[in-house]
């Protein structure tokens, strides 16, 4: 097993990057010259531009900056540099230390990590802080608060008391958000959300099968997660006569749609569809051919849905739902994006999703998500455009995280098979 997944992983990501091994960096500022910057402003890209990188920030971005003699120089001709990329839902605890490596090498600078052992994640962010291991920027909610259950890291809250106390004493312990899940009932929902709003916490919400999804919005809810979800909720409106997608779709498509998505927009509610996620489970798992075209067809349904979504103007963010299954950490949040394209994002807009949009979710856009003077220095530097065609976020050249140029071959090397 774990044989067949180092080789899965070394086939997934093998033909990306391939650069040379960046130079050791000396006590100088970092510089990447002549390069195409697109900042994820919506800005249009500048071109030629030399970019420098002191002491983990961006210090300058112009054309006409003279090398200091003691730099690193990086020669960015004829590349391209975004902003490093946000996973909003990922689960460490079950990808394990594995994921760190493929994130980075991936270009994945942040990632909000949606559920897991707090204390294990907490280990894993302070040794990323101290510098001993290589890894992206964690924001955490901890344990999953749930109705009945007996899935992993859900912790179960039965009754409105119990969910105050939970989120009080999470709250205490310091985590940054709360995640609420399916099997929770509908008062002890609305009593967390109102707790959480006292107290002044977020929460992000895998909607619960009782609540629909303009409830979870209007009790404050600040991001929902997966489209399916959507979908779940929906069917829980419509009631028993909902047997398939389309018994669910006039509740939540048309004007009954445009409804709901204002309802977001008005309450800034951000949605992580998690598209990849739903694609890779009846990909790997389907035996049975009409099985899979079903799940095709539904997969279709959930892209006009965040279609229309995005078009209403809801906030919406890249996340691959990564875990201990058949997603892989980083490259699969390339995947997302692409289906975002699909789904009719501009590739500005899809990169936006990843970088601008999460910084601001997460305020966090005074030091994060966008390429500028005074930011943290995260940054991908792309061989290829990618507003020309998304896929080319995967043509990673070199990583740059808090400024420091990270080895992405060295971390490829571990991959690799000896035996292969
Ligand atoms: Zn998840």
């Amino acid at each position: 097993m774990r044989w067949r997944f180092i080789l899965f992983v070394f086939l997934v990501i093998g033909p990306i990057g391939c650069g040379e091994r960046p130079r050791e960096q000396t006590g100088g500022p970092l510089v990447i010259t002549h390069v195409t910057v697109i900042d994820a402003t919506g800005k249009a890209p500048a071109r030629n531009m030399t970019v420098v990188i002191r002491d983990g920030h961006i210090a300058a971005i112009d054309s006409t900056i003279e090398v200091p003699t003691n730099a690193t120089v990086i020669d960015g001709t004829g590349k391209f540099l975004i902003p490093g990329l946000w996973d909003m839902h990922g689960h460490f605890t079950d990808a394990t230390e594995a994921a760190f490596p493929l994130l980075i090498e991936n270009g994945v600078t942040g990632v909000r990590d949606m559920g897991g052992e707090l204390a294990k994640v907490d280990g894993w962010r302070k040794e990323i802080a101290d510098g001993t291991r290589i890894g992206p920027h964690i924001v955490r909610c901890g344990p999953i608060l749930d109705g009945p259950t007996e899935s992993k890291h859900h912790v179960v809250v039965n009754n409105p008391a119990e969910a105050v106390h939970a989120v009080d004493s999470l709250k205490q312990v310091g985590v940054d958000f709360i995640k609420v899940h399916r099997n929770m009932s509908r008062e002890t929902y609305f009593a967390l959300m109102e707790e959480a709003r006292k107290i002044g916490i977020p929460v992000a919400v895998h909607l619960p099968s009782t609540v629909t999804a303009q409830e979870a919005s209007q009790a404050g809810a600040k991001s929902l997660e997966h489209i399916e979800m959507l979908v779940a909720s929906a069917a829980y409106q419509v009631g028993p006569s909902a047997k398939r997608v389309v018994d669910v779709l006039p509740v939540i498509t048309g004007a009954a749609g445009d409804s709901i998505f204002a309802t977001f927009v008005k309450n800034n509610t951000y949605y992580v569809p998690t598209l990849v996620a739903y694609e890779r489970g009846f990909v790997l798992w389907g035996s049975d051919t009409t099985k899979v075209a079903g799940r095709a067809r539904v997969q279709g349904h959930h892209l006009r849905l965040v279609t229309a979504m995005h078009r209403a103007g809801v906030p919406i963010m890249a996340g691959s739902d990564f875990s201990d299954w058949a997603l892989v950490a980083g490259v699969d949040l390339h995947n997302e994006l692409a289906l975002f394209v699909e789904a009719g994002f501009t590739p500005m807009e899809a990169i936006q999703a990843a970088t601008i949009k999460p910084a601001t979710f997460l305020e966090m856009q005074d030091s994060l998500g966008t390429i500028e003077v005074g930011k943290i220095a995260d940054l991908v530097l792309l061989d290829a455009d990618p507003l020309e065609d998304i896929s080319h976020t995967r043509k990673i050249r070199a990583v740059v995280v808090g400024g420091r140029m990270v080895p992405v071959m060295e971390l490829r090397s571990r991959f690799t098979d000896p035996h292969s």
